[in-house]
């Protein structure tokens, strides 16, 4: 295997190492269900992005057809 020709210094690891650590995650604030979110994405909680309703939820799906079946049935 390849070995390095010279020994790194300190400061040069330490140099590469001042980006490496990790940043705080930031949160932004539902506009439609006041949910923390993160910014510039669709909120998985109601589905709404910019004041619009974007997604159709999977627990809203089963709500739309069981009130179909209930249609249906009467
Ligand atoms: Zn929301």
């Amino acid at each position: 295997m390849a070995e390095p020709k010279k020994r790194l210094t300190s400061t040069r690891s330490g140099n590469r190492q001042s980006h490496d650590a990790l940043k705080e995650t930031t949160f932004v604030v539902c506009s439609n269900c006041k949910s923390k979110i993160l910014p510039h994405r669709v909120c998985k909680v109601c589905g709404f992005y910019k004041g619009k309703k974007i997604l159709v939820l999977k627990d809203e799906k089963k709500k739309v057809k069981k009130a179909q079946e209930e249609l249906k049935d009467e």
